[in-house]
């Protein structure tokens, strides 16, 4: 196909939204590292697992080989709600910044929460209501998640209880009425309705919140509650799996239009969006079958893959939950209250960490007000209103796309655009004020949290 002939859009039809999702770990030489037990430094087993996480989704957690899971019809009936989502030419960033790249973004801001969470929020719903529970306990960091699941929670009939943290729910109270909208309840975090609550707030009075102390919240609830369990946005392997539903579209709408990516960027909080967007790409750079550069951009305030290190650590900040082996700045590492909500978590998905490890991937981290000035280049030519977080992505296609200019290079570029920015318009007005700014942690900031590391010994 010529390239002028290629759509702004391209869509799949509802028939060809993928039937299976792809499990990435089938085909890692090397696996992810498993959960560990934190009582006995022993990989979790199912049993161990399935106090905190339905049933099914604990068999998916710990499934390191089977390539394919169907989507059951029920989900792939509520993802035909608001996908396929578009693989989107960016013909007018291309013209803006006169390069001769080529820029793709997968978006998939087009439904009500805003983000791609919904693709795993809906999953994690179902599930939990086929084993027939109540309800489910979650955390919440910039909103997204938690939006997407009241969504999905509504749609099932399932009870929602929502740990909001702090300083995002302070900030962010339209994502919070979205949420009750759907029928979730939302509690700030710290609270003082559980025990490690309680605990934190003695600890460091006033503290803004982070996502680990809200993860440990939400298990803390749902272990403590009969006919609930806990579920998680990101980092676990079951939601990476998921989330491959944005890669396998994405991977078949190029296919469709004879294209193939070179570069393939995502923003990078636990690893979610990422990992789904590259699942089907990375399957064939570890066949054997083809090759691409693939890009993890986090925030310099957050820097888990680029001043992390990579080991065992606890995935929440009351150190309850399963240590996993990931890059991580230490669970008692609690970055700056910067705008990039859904970016802010201290580790990395395994999967990623371990492909990152192996040198199957690059990352780069950026400062907050390059990448807003990504988000509104963009928002400009391009017309959607972006996410924070997409925008790290953003900031990395745009420099990426300047390179190729400075050499001349065709490059295929595609970037994932998580979504979209409504909920994020403090944020935009301190950037329009001139006020904004780069908070970046020191080494000694680092070297404190990473000291703190819990010591485990594997064999
Ligand atoms: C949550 C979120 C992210 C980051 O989460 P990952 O699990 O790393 O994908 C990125 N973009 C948006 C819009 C989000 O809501």
């Amino acid at each position: 196909m010529k390239n002028q002939e290629i759509p702004y859009k391209t869509y799949l039809t509802e028939q060809e939204l993928p039937t299976a999702w792809y499990n990435l770990r089938a085909d890692m030489k090397t696996k992810p590292a498993p959960l560990l037990n934190p009582g006995t430094g022993k990989p979790l087993t199912a049993q161990e697992l399935t106090p905190i996480f339905c049933e099914e989704l604990v068999r998916q957690e710990l499934d390191n080989d089977t390539a394919f899971f169907p989507i059951p019809d029920e989900i792939r009936d509520f993802y035909k709600m608001y996908r396929p989502s578009p693989l989107v030419r960016a013909y007018c960033l291309e013209k803006v910044l006169d390069t001769p790249a080529k820029i793709y973004y997968k978006f998939e801001g087009n439904n009500t929460s805003g983000s791609h969470k919904l693709n795993s929020a809906i999953a994690q719903a179902y599930y939990a209501k086929q084993q027939g529970l109540k309800g489910v306990t979650t955390e919440t960091g910039a909103g997204q998640w938690g939006t997407a699941l009241s969504m999905a929670c509504a749609y099932l009939g399932l009870d929602l209880k929502v740990f909001m943290v702090k300083v995002s729910y302070e900030q962010k109270p339209f994502r919070r009425e979205v949420m009750r909208t759907y029928g979730a309840s939302v509690t700030p975090s710290p609270s003082m309705e559980t025990e490690v609550g309680r605990r934190i707030l003695a600890e460091f009075p006033g503290t803004t919140g982070s996502l680990g102390c809200a993860i440990s919240e939400a298990v803390e609830v749902a272990v403590k509650n009969p006919g609930y369990r806990y579920v998680l946005g990101s980092v676990l392997n079951q939601v990476l799996l998921h989330q491959s539903v944005i890669g396998l579209e994405a991977k078949a709408a190029f296919e469709k239009i004879g294209v193939k990516p070179d570069v393939i960027i995502g923003c990078a909080g636990g690893g979610s969006n990422l990992g789904g967007l590259i699942a089907p790409f990375m399957g064939e750079k570890l066949r054997g079958e083809a090759d691409y550069r693939i890009i993890a951009v986090e925030p310099a305030s957050c820097p888990s893959f680029t001043r992390g290190v990579f080991a065992y650590d606890f995935c929440d900040t009351g150190m309850i939950c399963p240590l996993a082996k990931m890059y991580t700045l230490g669970s008692s590492f609690i970055p700056s209250a910067n705008h990039a909500g859904g970016l802010r978590f201290h580790g990395m998905s395994t999967i990623l960490s371990q492909l990152y490890h192996d040198g199957l991937m690059e990352a780069r981290a950026v400062e907050q007000t390059a990448v807003f000035q990504a988000a509104e280049q963009f928002a400009r030519c391009e017309g959607i209103l972006p996410a924070p977080e997409s925008s790290h992505a953003i900031r990395a296609a745009i420099d990426e796309a300047l390179r190729c200019k400075e050499t001349g290079e065709e490059k295929t570029i595609l970037f994932g655009l998580t979504g979209t920015g409504y909920f994020d318009l403090t944020a935009y007005q301190q950037f329009n004020d001139g006020l904004m700014t780069d908070t970046i942690p020191t080494d000694e900031d680092l070297a404190r949290s990473i000291a703190a590391l819990p010591k485990v010994s594997v064999e």
